[in-house]
Formats: structure tokens, sequence, C-alpha cells
């Protein structure tokens, strides 16, 4: 099977908020020309035969306006007909007006936002005002028929108040994905927001046992990805499953990188979209060769690992940034993977080996239907009937 092609598009590095952990936008960023996204629909249309996914990031891409996606969705959709472009958006909603809602909402644009809990958690570390205006963005959003899911940021100090966070989310009914906050690159105080790897670890594990409690009702992304790696051997996002030659992100002047979270730093452009390179031209690149470098750094340094096969040593993004480019290590939250790759891998031998197999196979939903708490089949059979 073709793993995936994904392209980031990042219209603007500019943004109206000022979350205390952000470490992706810029003041005065332009904003990316029709010339430009011209540049991006004749640079994919040979580029890569897979179906391709699109996504508009930021900064906070919103803030290019509705002229600019209105060009932009039936352009792309026309010149990569071929490649059966699927779109999809993350933004902080600030800026979403009727006029914008009903045009992603006529490509059938799936929404990702972030809020990290209620407004007084989430407020401390986003800025005051935050979540005011993000859950106006959401109702106009839904008011036009979109689907919203929000990224959950866990921080250093967040993380203290998790079960809030959790039952936030469940009294809300909203489907909760969650990042854990990365130091910075651009703050005096790098480490001061970022959730240490083994707290990611525990949380990880928390918000497994809150999911299996409340299966029937909870949706927690990360958890669903997490056990489908470790239950088909195969990662099925990016962190874990060789993004290089996958994924790729054009910035607001059509400089190419190899994802989103790279852009607008300078030494990691692999080539112009405006020059149509081809995937050779870019493999010239010094930022393609560290990305290909750090494939081979965990091929060597995972091989004892029994996760490496769904885990691959991680984001290189996560790797390689803290040591400016040199690929010395694998993702600093390898700690947080091993323990929760440890915790899945554990309670699914338990159930499909140990004690819990008696209480599997009919009477998994059974026992979901008397409350008690749902084992890992359940998750899976929960997962495979979605
Ligand atoms: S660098 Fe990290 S975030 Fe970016 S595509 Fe690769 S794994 Fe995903
Ligand atoms: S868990 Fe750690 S050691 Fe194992 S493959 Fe992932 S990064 Fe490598």
């Amino acid at each position: 099977m073709k793993s995936p092609f994904h392209v980031m598009l990042i219209p603007t590095l500019g943004c109206p908020s000022n979350c205390h952990y952000c470490w992706s936008s810029e003041e005065d960023s332009p904003v990316m020309s029709r010339d430009t996204m011209r540049d991006v629909a004749i640079w994919l249309k040979n580029f890569d035969d897979r179906q391709v996914t699109i996504t508009f990031h930021g900064g906070e891409p919103l803030l290019a306006g509705a002229d600019f996606y209105r060009e932009a969705f039936p352009l792309l959709s026309e010149e990569l007909s071929h490649l059966k472009p699927a779109f999809a958006i993350q933004t902080n909603l600030w800026r979403m007006t009727p006029e914008l809602a009903q045009i992603f909402a006529t490509y059938h644009v799936p929404i990702g936002s972030s809020i990290d809990g209620p407004k007084e958690v989430n407020d401390v570390q986003r800025g005051d005002g935050y979540f005011d205006k993000t859950m106006h963005g959401y109702r106009v959003a839904r008011e036009n028929g979109l689907n919203v899911r929000f990224i959950c940021t866990f921080t250093s100090q967040s993380v203290e108040h998790r079960e809030e966070i959790f039952n936030f989310f469940m009294e809300n009914g909203l489907v909760l994905k969650l990042h854990p906050a990365l130091p910075s690159l651009r703050g005096d105080e790098p480490e001061k927001w970022a959730l240490a790897p083994e707290k990611y670890g525990d949380l990880l594990i928390f918000l497994l046992d809150k999911y299996l409690e409340n299966l029937n009702t909870a949706e927690i992304m990360n958890i669903n990805d997490l056990f489908k790696c470790v239950f088909t051997r195969v990662g099925t996002v990016c962190t874990f499953n060789d993004c290089m030659g996958n994924t790729f992100a054009v910035g607001p002047e059509g400089n190419i990188y190899p994802c989103y979270r790279f852009v607008g730093m300078p030494e990691w452009v692999m080539g112009n979209v405006s020059d149509h390179p081809t995937k050779a031209d870019l493999a010239e690149s010094r930022a393609w060769k560290v990305m290909h470098a750090f494939k081979d750094f965990v091929d060597e340094n995972c091989k004892e690992c029994p996760h490496i096969k769904y885990c691959r040593g991680g984001c290189p993004y996560n790797a390689i940034t803290p040591t400016g480019g040199r690929v010395e290590a694998v993702d600093p939250h390898c700690p947080a993977y091993k323990m929760i790759f440890d915790e899945l891998n554990e309670r699914l031998n338990k159930e499909l080996f140990g004690s819990g197999a008696m209480e599997m196979g009919m009477g998994g939903s059974r026992r979901r239907q008397q409350n008690k708490k749902a084992g890992i089949m359940d998750l899976m059979q929960k997962i495979v009937s979605e």
C-alpha cells in the first residue's frame, strides 16, 4: 500500500494571537500571492502520483482572507484532479466568518482548531481573550455545517489540570487530540512551557485509562492512533512513519520545506515552487539529506527497540532542530513513546493471552454495557466499527 502524501500550505506566518509557548508565528509575515498558489498547483501536478492531502496551516491561515480561498480551492481541485486532493485547515478560528465558512463547506474541508481546556486554563497559556474568540469562531463554523476538532496542547503547567481538561472535552462533546508543548526555539526561556517526556508518558497513560472508562462517549485521537500503531505494527501518523519524502510544506514565498514546523527557517529550505522542482532536485538540498540521515540514524540506534517498526524514532523536527541540524539523537519524547507503547502492548497481550482473554470476544461490548471499565480489545472494536 502506498503511504500517504501530504502537503501543508502556509499562506502566512502571521497570527493575531500570542500564545506563550508558540514557536511558529512571525510578525509582518507576507501572505502567499496568487502567483505562488498557481506555482504550487503546477509544481504538484507532476511531482508525485499519490493521492494528496493539502492542509492549510500557519501562522494563522484565515488571515489570507476569503478571496484567497475562493481562488485556491477550485484551482487546486481542477489542476490536481488526477491526485484526488482532500483539503484540511488548522486555524485558531478567530477570523472565521460566515463567508469563509461557506467556502470551506463547499469543499468539505474539516477544520482543526486549538483550545487547551476550560477558559481559565486555556487563557493562562494562550493569552487573555483567546478562549472567547475561538469559541465564537467555532459557533460560526458549526452554524455553517463544518466539522471542527480541537488540538489541546499540554504544557508543563496545564498538565497539572489534566482531569479538568479531560472533563471539559467530555462535557462539551469535543474530540480530543493532544500535543505536548515543545521547547520554543525563539523565546528566552525555551523550556518554560515544554512538557517533559516522562510527564507526557504519564499523561498518555492517564488518558488511556480515562478513555477506557468513558469509551462510549469519549474520543481521543492520539490513543486511537497509538493503538493502531501497536496493533498493525505500522506507524499510522507522521510522527511514527518516516515522514521524509511523504510530507512537504510550502511557505508564503513559495519556499519548500520538509514540514510546516520548519517554515520560516532559511536553513531548511529545499527549493521553491516557482522552479517546479522534481523530487530528485529536492534530494540535492541539505534539508532532504539531513531528514534522510535521521532515518538511517533511527535504523541503527533504535534497532534493539521492540517498537521501532511503528515508532521510527518519532518526529525528526523534534530531534534535529535543538541541535542546529545535527543528527545526534532520536525524538526527545522517546521515553514517553516507550511508556505508552509498552503499556498498550502489555494490556493487549494480557487480554489476548492472559486472564483477560476470558472476558473478551462477545463479552467485550456486554461489559461496556454493564458500565465496567473497557479493555484494549473494546477499544479495537470501537476503532474498527467507526
Ligand atoms: S517533521 Fe515531525 S511533525 Fe513534521 S511531518 Fe515529520 S513527524 Fe510530522
Ligand atoms: S521508542 Fe524510542 S528507542 Fe524505540 S523506536 Fe521509538 S524513539 Fe527509538
